[in-house]
């Protein structure tokens, strides 16, 4: 163990001190607190220099894997380089002092950044509008289930209260699906991947409220039945959901909204470069096409017509409403196509999403342009097919088609071994790599799912196809180092499950 591995907690000495906070503010900030929330004695904090301090986070920073460190070609989570202008921007004191509260009028410049933004995800997918208020791809999947659903009881039509998923969607679907309430019917996918449309068509009926489809699909294909599946759901009934979180190989070359679409969500921390992974944040951009508008989710900003914006909380300010109701909802008796917010869906964030997750995105697009927007999907597509067809003569390649921007081994072609995908991630990370997406999709038994993004160099690939060759070289020549991996890391193979149900948390805890 080196020396400063040791908890913060080991360094502390008594009355050593990092800092000191101005005795006068102290003062007044404390007498400010009711007596019941003063602390009688002091937390029992470590007592330590501001070095040691620097060094306690610099170095636990260096024990995770991010992508300002190495090569994380995790399939389905598109973790690009986030550009450091995003950061610039986002701090610019302008953005980050603004407060949810402040009036409208004192907010002109962020509201309108809101409604770019808004009007530039339309443009990129083919939608008539966009929410920004939800905050991950799975808040923005319910945002746009709670849409349909609107939709249909808007027209009266309640019966409709399944949706159909298929069997390669991501977790995510078929859980909003549910926390929405939705009865989830399950699709099949033939052969080659792709949703099966002899099995879909007698799912169709006049109880289904829609389909929630990812195209690139979870393994990385196009679905290119596209347009006559829209065409079999439109005629049913039903409305198309379209799981955007895998837009990027996409954006600029095709559009949802011409597909079919009629709801999708964005991620905007996967394809437009906000940091993601430990949780967040995040933001779910929900666009809807232009007969699903009324029901997006307030609070809305809308634009007056001298050009001023305001925030519609979804209280009916129409002159056709039923007098003086200020009722929200269709108990306003307004028609269903009202856009004054009254029609909404209900309200899906405390107020409109997380801004400085916004602002990032903002200036991604912005830095790209409309020209090189149109590069990324292209890009991405070559370096996923690049490092497929290099090591498919090592892995096990099930479908073996062109991809799109990743695509899925099902281990080693050698599996007498007994070495697994799990192995062979932890053994990456010996070597620097950070490990693809795992036993995802769950079609088959070794997934190993492998997503590039077009922010890495030719080189890299290069360096992680050789990485792979060789660890596959290694599963023969010694299965043990593999069984055993990793070998480098600060911490071995953890119990994930434990991990994540009973996390320790406390120092104090720790040393029980
Ligand atoms: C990441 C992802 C989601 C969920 O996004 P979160 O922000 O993690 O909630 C949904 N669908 C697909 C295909 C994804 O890759």
């Amino acid at each position: 163990m080196k020396y400063y591995d040791k908890l913060i907690f080991d360094l502390s000495k008594a009355g050593r001190q990092g800092y000191s906070l101005p005795v006068n503010r102290w003062e007044q900030s404390v007498s400010g607190l009711p007596a019941g929330l003063q602390r009688a004695e002091a937390p029992a904090l470590p007592e330590v220099s501001e070095l040691d301090v620097v060094r306690h986070y610099t170095n636990l920073s260096q024990m995770n894997f991010g992508v300002d460190s190495g090569f994380y070609p995790l399939g389905s989570c598109t973790m690009k380089y986030n550009p450091k202008i995003n950061e610039e921007i986002a701090a610019m004191p302008a953005f980050a002092g603004l407060h949810p509260l402040q009036p409208a009028s004192t907010v002109q410049g962020a509201l309108r950044l809101y409604k770019d933004l808004a009007h530039a995800l339309s443009a990129i997918t083919g939608m008539a509008e966009f929410t920004l208020d939800p905050f991950a791809g799975a808040h923005g999947e319910l945002t746009g289930l709670m849409v349909i659903r609107q939709y249909h009881m808007s027209r009266g039509d309640v019966k409709r209260t399944r949706i159909i998923v298929p069997d390669s969607a991501h977790g995510t679907n078929p859980a909003s699906a549910a926390v929405c309430g939705l009865e989830i019917v399950q699709v099949k996918s033939n052969a080659m991947g792709l949703v099966d449309v002899e099995d879909l068509k007698p799912l169709l009926d006049d109880t289904i409220a829609g389909i929630m489809m990812t195209n690139p699909n979870t393994l990385g294909l196009f679905e290119k039945d596209i347009k006559e599946i829209a065409a079999l759901v439109h005629e049913c009934g039903g409305l198309l959901y379209y799981d955007g979180a895998n837009m990027n190989p996409l954006m600029g070359v095709v559009r949802p909204g011409d597909m079919g679409f009629d709801v999708l969500h964005l991620n905007l921390h996967k394809t437009f470069s906000t940091p993601h992974g430990g949780g967040g944040p995040g933001a779910g951009p929900v666009g809807v096409a232009a007969h699903l508008v009324s029901h997006l989710p307030v609070p809305k900003v809308m634009e007056a017509e001298d050009g001023t914006l305001y925030v519609a909380d979804g209280t009916c300010r129409c002159e056709s409403s039923l007098e003086g109701s200020g009722a929200f909802g269709p108990a306003c008796g307004c028609a269903p196509e009202c856009k004054c917010g009254c029609q909404a869906c209900g309200q899906i964030s405390g107020f409109m999403g997380n801004f400085g997750v916004l602002l990032r995105a903002y200036t991604y697009i912005l830095m790209l342009g409309k020209q090189n927007i149109k590069m990324v999907g292209p890009l991405a597509v070559l370096g996923a097919n690049y490092i497929k067809e290099s090591l498919k003569d090592c892995f096990k390649l099930p479908i073996p088609t062109v991809c799109k921007h990743e695509f899925v081994f099902d281990g080693l072609l050698d599996q007498s071994t007994g070495v697994t995908t799990l192995d062979i991630a932890k053994r990456l990370l010996d070597y620097g790599f950070h490990a693809p997406t795992i036993y995802f999709p769950l079609l088959f038994h070794q997934s190993i799912m492998i997503e590039p993004t077009e922010t890495e160099s030719k080189e890299t690939l290069d360096g992680f196809i050789e990485i792979m060759k060789h660890i596959a070289a290694e599963a023969i020549a010694d299965p043990d180092s593999l069984k055993t991996a990793p070998h480098t890391t600060p911490v071995r193979r953890l119990d994930e499950t434990t991990a994540a149900r009973q996390p320790v948390l406390r120092y104090k805890d720790m040393l029980q």
